[in-house]
């Protein structure tokens, strides 16, 4: 090429995705050749890309669609399970109490793990009493990885215990299978509420396959707890007594613990209400 031809024709080059975009799971093709975007077909009318897959950023370069990763991010969300309640819950919106440095402690924790993942060995612990934000944190770090691409799960602990009891079948002596696959199988899983069901050994047992499984894969799984490890009068039961020394054993490895302290946050929502 010329000197001169070099001059009027700008380079391009590749500029970064809007969204980071977990390869496994961005783009695949219909039976019939149709290209799909996590699952949902990528329409060929998109006015950034025209159906190419690659936009153009003026005076920058090219970087892969928003079109191919939009649909990824619904996709996540509609599969994680999380409770509508919990649906407006994010980092930006958590405010560790003034002072409060067991809830900055468990924010930066919750902070750190969405920005270094996948980097990340170790889950969360977050323990501590009723409305200190547990669910909140747990939630609002699914929702920063889902941002990610990172396919996510999440599921209150005594309602997984209950569907695995209603699936099972007394002819063939199991329970369905493929209720747990999902739960096996999540790059990363909440359960929430861990220890609240009653210690029957069949919950024990359950308790400590389901989470044995994700501890022999790696698997990053965050738990919340009202339990603690130290009694605070003689009849309080700890989360060991909950859920079993193996376990509380294995989740010091799986997991950064924040024993999180405060008041109810939502005695605060309750006193702003008109
Ligand atoms: P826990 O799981 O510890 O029982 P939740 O996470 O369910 O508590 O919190 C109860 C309610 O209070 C939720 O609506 C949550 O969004 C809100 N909440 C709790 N702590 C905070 C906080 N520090 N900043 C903002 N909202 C909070």
């Amino acid at each position: 090429m010329s000197s001169d031809n070099a001059k009027k024709i700008p380079p391009l080059f590749a500029v970064p995705d809007p969204e980071p975009v977990d390869e496994k799971l961005s783009v695949s093709r219909t039976p019939a050749g149709r290209e799909m975007a996590a699952g949902v077909p990528v329409s060929a009318a998109c006015p950034r890309c025209f159906g190419t897959g690659m936009e153009v950023v003026s005076g920058k370069g090219a970087r892969r669609c928003g079109c191919r990763t939009e649909g990824l991010r619904t996709k996540l969300v509609d599969t994680a399970r999380i409770p509508r309640r919990y649906d407006g819950c994010s980092l930006q919106n958590y405010y560790p109490t003034q002072g409060n440095g067991s809830q900055l402690k468990a924010f930066n924790y919750a902070f750190r793990l969405v920005r270094e993942y996948p980097a990340v060995e170790r889950g969360l612990l977050l323990m501590g009493t009723v409305g200190v934000g547990k669910t909140h944190l747990s939630v609002a770090v699914l929702r920063g990885l889902m941002d990610k691409g990172i396919q996510s799960l999440f599921y209150e602990f005594g309602s997984l215990l209950k569907e695995i009891q209603d699936s099972y079948n007394p002819v063939s002596k199991t329970s369905e299978l493929k209720l747990l696959a999902p739960v096996y199988q999540a790059e990363v899983l909440v359960l929430d509420e861990l220890g609240a069901s009653k210690p029957t050994d069949w919950v024990k047992e359950t308790m400590m396959q389901i989470i044995g499984t994700r501890y022999n894969d790696k698997k990053l799984t965050i738990f919340t707890t009202n339990y603690l490890d130290a009694r605070r009068t003689a009849t309080d039961e700890t989360l060991e007594d909950r859920v079993g020394v193996r376990l509380r054993s294995r989740l010091y490895e799986m997991c950064k613990t924040v024993q999180m302290e405060g008041d109810d946050y939502r005695r605060k929502i309750d006193a702003q209400q008109i």
